[in-house]
């Protein structure tokens, strides 16, 4: 078996899974390999998969089937990896199923990689590494390879103690974990000393972190005294545990953007309650009021799920007018489908019809475009600080930024403004993009 190390991740699902394969490139790149474009040109191809929806699932399995063809006729020393949530929750059943796949890791054991790669070589057997999810992960200060070249994402928590019942995550990535706060911040630092001026705290619900006392807005006050770092953001907030303190926090800190998403995922009681979601409407919109009352320029998105058991049209239309009465700057909208071991799946019948799940959520698209059109074009006029990230796709002069808003924008400057500062006046808008000039 030849020992070549050149290796290549495909990340399917949330940025979570993104930080996880930029933790897997840094060890693997510790141990010697290097980075490919494709898998054409790989040792090891790595997929690194998500099971929260269906459709992502059913593409992972058939890109490392196509992969398989690759390894068959072309590179047969290939190594073939299957990680995530996917190999956490069906691994084994996985791996009898395809047995050209040489190696599954789960989302615990990920942090052993390099490791786990050379026992398969050594051996040419298929390994199977999925440890119990309560299992500590022992992530250190890793150094990431980190996908974009302006920010970066750094996971402070782990897991999910919510069991909202649609919801995956609980069984693939265990109960929350907290990560020491010395680690964090160390890992943050190291990251500015490369460069990176933004950084994404990341974490399934990061308002649950805690580690020894240190809960979410003393990691904030910490985060925000890093020299050298512009901006900090997170995803994702559980709105019941958006605290009256934590929004006090954010607002008082400089460099905390103010840009918050607070899935609300139903504008209905009903609904809400078989989420178990532990929030009313009334709450989620009293806590919209409290954070612009505190935080008047915050931009804030959410995630909602048409077409969960049960829901009716009036269900649907309380959903269509809470999304309206907030005003979300954006929203990722989904239709339900079903999980496997969640409470969901076990005791609710999948009743309502496909044709009806799209027309629901082609309406609720319709209404977010709209809201988002509108709060963009409030912003014509209006002077905002932009980090330039990159060229824009029209070429020329064309750059590429981000308002502390997370919103998009398009202007002309010079590509040595990449990874700077610069104010923008902004002079047009459409639903997903603001268009300036630098002022
Ligand atoms: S808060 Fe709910 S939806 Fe979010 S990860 Fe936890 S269980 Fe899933």
């Amino acid at each position: 078996m030849t020992e070549d190390k050149s290796y290549i991740i495909i990340t399917y699902g949330c940025q979570m899974n993104d930080y996880d394969s930029g933790v897997m490139a840094g060890l693997l790149e510790a141990h010697g390999w290097r980075r490919v474009e494709n898998e054409e040109e790989a040792d090891l191809v790595i997929v690194n998969t998500c099971s929260v929806r269906t459709g992502a699932e059913q593409r992972a399995i058939g890109r490392i089937t196509n992969i398989n063809r690759i390894k068959k006729w072309r590179r047969p020393g290939m190594i073939l990896c299957l990680a995530g949530c996917i190999a956490q929750q069906r691994g084994e059943e996985i791996a009898t199923r395809f047995p050209f796949i040489d190696l599954v890791v789960g989302t615990r054991d990920f942090v052993n990689i390099p490791h786990l790669v050379e026992q398969v070589r050594a051996s040419g057997n298929q390994i199977v590494a999925i440890s119990n999810i309560h299992h500590p992960l022992e992530l250190g200060v890793p150094h990431t390879i980190q996908k974009h070249p302006v920010r970066a994402e750094v996971t402070i928590i782990y897991g999910c103690n919510n069991f909202c019942s649609y919801c995956i995550v609980p069984y693939v990535r265990g109960r929350e974990q907290s990560r020491p706060p010395e680690e964090i911040l160390a890992e943050i630092n190291s990251l500015v000393e490369q460069g990176y001026r933004e950084i994404i705290l990341l974490g399934q619900n990061v308002n649950a972190y805690n580690y020894n006392g240190v809960d979410f807005a003393g990691l904030l006050v910490r985060v925000n005294s890093i020299d050298g770092l512009w901006r900090i953001r997170f995803v994702t907030s559980h709105p019941k545990d958006t605290t009256p303190h934590l929004i006090e926090t954010i607002a008082s800190l400089d460099k905390v953007c103010e840009n918050l998403h607070l899935p609300v995922q139903s504008g209905s009681n009903k609904i809400l309650k078989r989420m178990n979601r532990k929030y009313t409407r009334e709450y989620y919109l009293e806590l919209i009021e409290r954070v612009r009352a505190r935080i008047p320029d915050a931009a804030i998105s959410t995630d909602i799920i048409v077409g969960f058991p049960g829901e009716t049209e009036d269900d649907f239309e309380q959903t269509l007018e809470l999304v309206e009465r907030v005003g979300f700057d954006s929203a990722f909208t989904f239709m339900y489908t079903p999980r496997p071991y969640t409470k969901a799946s076990l005791e609710f019948e999948d009743d309502v019809p496909l044709a009806i799940k799209k027309e629901r959520l082609k309406r609720l698209i319709e209404l977010q475009i709209e809201n988002s059109l509108k709060k963009n074009r409030a912003l014509i006029g209006t002077k905002q600080e932009v980090l330039v990230e990159k060229s824009g796709r029209k070429g020329g002069n064309q750059l590429l930024g981000r308002t502390r808003g997370d919103k998009i924008v398009a202007f002309d400057g010079e590509k040595t403004m990449i990874g700077k500062l610069v104010n923008v006046k902004i002079t047009d808008a459409f639903p997903h993009t603001l268009f300036g000039e630098i002022t």
